[in-house]
């Protein structure tokens, strides 16, 4: 499969997550500039992505709603659920188990890992808690390629690098750490202060 930019990817998502509203609403056809209105995109960058995904509908009869966003489900997702576990099962690591249950699409979280012993063996918005110790072998047993760190900064990296040990190529980094990693892992760093460091930038003295 030709490699796609980032960007575009995350474009994809919003498309796909605007087209699963339309078909709620009972939508049947959008066209580009409607779509790209919704999503907050140009219209040519919304013809562009569609074409590179392959959709072949017609951008002047416009786009059946249900194909389109089975198309880009189908292009964004491996055939079946992706099997997603977190690590740190704090204040953040809890509201995001909690976000992921109310989301309905084909990432499924699987389970939970903590290292306080107050909070193994139990289960946050319907995810079971297992101690640290036994995550490399959870990971393997599982074929777990994805991971969500919610952990303290300061165990980021060791966290992270034990994940990627046992076999995970893909992580979520809520934290502020930058992780140290081989170019192979795909990181995706989520810290929120530093977004909203930006913002306050731009907002107040940008
Ligand atoms: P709480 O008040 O419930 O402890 P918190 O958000 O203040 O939540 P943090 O100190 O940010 O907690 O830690 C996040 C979570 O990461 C906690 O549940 C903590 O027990 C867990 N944690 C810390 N270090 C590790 C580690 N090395 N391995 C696994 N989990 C860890």
């Amino acid at each position: 499969m030709k490699r796609i930019a980032e960007n575009t990817i995350n474009r994809l998502i919003v498309y796909k997550k605007e087209l699963e509203r339309l078909r709620k609403d009972d939508v049947r056809n959008v066209f580009s500039h409607k779509l790209a209105f919704l999503s907050g995109f140009p219209s040519h960058l919304v013809r562009r992505d569609l074409m590179n995904v392959g959709y072949n509908g017609s951008p002047a009869h416009g786009y059946d709603v249900v194909e389109l966003e089975k198309c880009i489900a189908d292009f964004l997702c491996t055939p079946g659920s992706v099997r997603v576990i977190l690590i740190g099962v704090g204040n953040l690591g809890r509201a995001i188990l909690d976000y992921c249950q109310q989301q309905n699409h084909k990432i499924s979280m699987v389970a939970a890992f903590d290292s306080d012993k107050n909070k193994v063996n139990k289960v946050y918005h319907g995810i079971y808690t297992f101690h640290i110790d036994s995550i490399k072998n959870f990971i393997k047993e599982n074929d777990i390629k994805v991971a969500i760190i919610t952990v303290p900064a300061s165990d980021a990296q060791e966290i992270a690098s034990a994940l990627v040990e046992s076999g995970v190529r893909g992580i979520v980094n809520f934290t502020p750490a930058r992780l140290q990693l081989n170019e192979e892992v795909y990181i995706e760093n989520l810290d929120m202060m530093l977004g909203l460091e930006k913002v306050v930038y731009f907002v107040d003295g940008g």
